[in-house]
């Protein structure tokens, strides 16, 4: 993770957890600065004067994939990061975005899920929609029904973050439409995220959503916390807490084939 005060670079390369981010929250609000993340980059920004900031730092080179078991050989799970693109899904108390959050959980989760057998589709692996860039709102969503549909994976998941004008709503929720598998898969999802995030448990819940709907194979939608929660939403921008989140999915998914 790179910090980025004013334009210049603090000499310091740090991975980005939720004790950094808390320090950098705090030391913001004290000084009277905006704070912004930008996940893509691994790069918080904190602008102390009032002029644009614009600074490209380099990525820092991806790890050695590992292999660690052969638990979900021949599994096809299809991962669908809410958002992307032109569509920034709900927006955080310090301006992180939904689908920051959602992409950085789901690539993260993909790894895990690689390395131990599975395959993996996703609707989108980098900040685009899933459909083409000016669709409809409707038309990525149909989108990304369809890569489910024409997968071939076994199991569908969406995954999100929540959002409220109240800054105390707080909780992870998994939803399904009502199939029997996708409510099995739901309940072991659920259990294992409010487990692994250890945040209020707001239970498997029943939502007549596009992309569960059409969805011809079981499917769910995860709530992973709400962004609009300034602790959550420290949970779900920093490294730690993504891979918290992952590795709860990746228990559930675990726990839903029964390996
Ligand atoms: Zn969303």
């Amino acid at each position: 993770m790179k910090i980025i005060i004013d334009g210049q670079r603090l000499p310091l390369d740090v991975k980005i957890t939720r004790d950094i981010l808390t320090v950098l929250k705090g030391v913001a609000r004290s000084q009277n600065w905006n704070l912004h993340y930008d996940n893509a980059l691994e790069t918080v920004y904190l602008q102390a004067k009032s002029e644009a900031i614009d600074v490209l730092p380099q990525r820092q080179p991806a790890e050695e994939p590992a292999v660690e078991s052969t638990r979900l050989l021949g599994k096809t799970i299809c991962l669908d990061p809410g958002h992307g693109g032109s569509d920034p899904g709900a927006t955080g108390p310090s301006g992180s975005y939904e689908k920051d959050n959602t992409l950085a959980i789901a690539l993260l989760l993909r790894q895990k899920l690689e390395r131990n057998g599975a395959r993996v589709i996703m609707t989108r692996e980098s900040d685009q929609r899933a459909g083409y860039p000016d669709s409809t709102p409707e038309e990525d969503l149909a989108a990304r029904v369809a890569i489910a549909n024409k997968s071939g994976a076994s199991i569908f998941l969406s995954i999100h973050n929540d959002g409220f004008p109240h800054p105390a709503a707080s909780g992870v929720t998994t939803y399904h439409y009502g199939n029997p598998q996708s409510v099995k898969l739901a309940t072991s999802l659920q259990k294992s995220l409010a487990l692994g995030l250890r945040i209020k448990d707001r239970g498997v819940r029943f939502a007549s959503l596009y992309i569960l709907r059409y969805a011809l194979l079981p499917a769910v939608s995860i709530e992973a916390g709400f962004i609009s929660n300034p602790e959550e939403e420290i949970l779900l921008m920093s490294g730690d807490g993504r891979a918290l989140a992952a590795e709860s999915i990746f228990q559930g998914i675990a726990g839903y084939y029964g390996v």
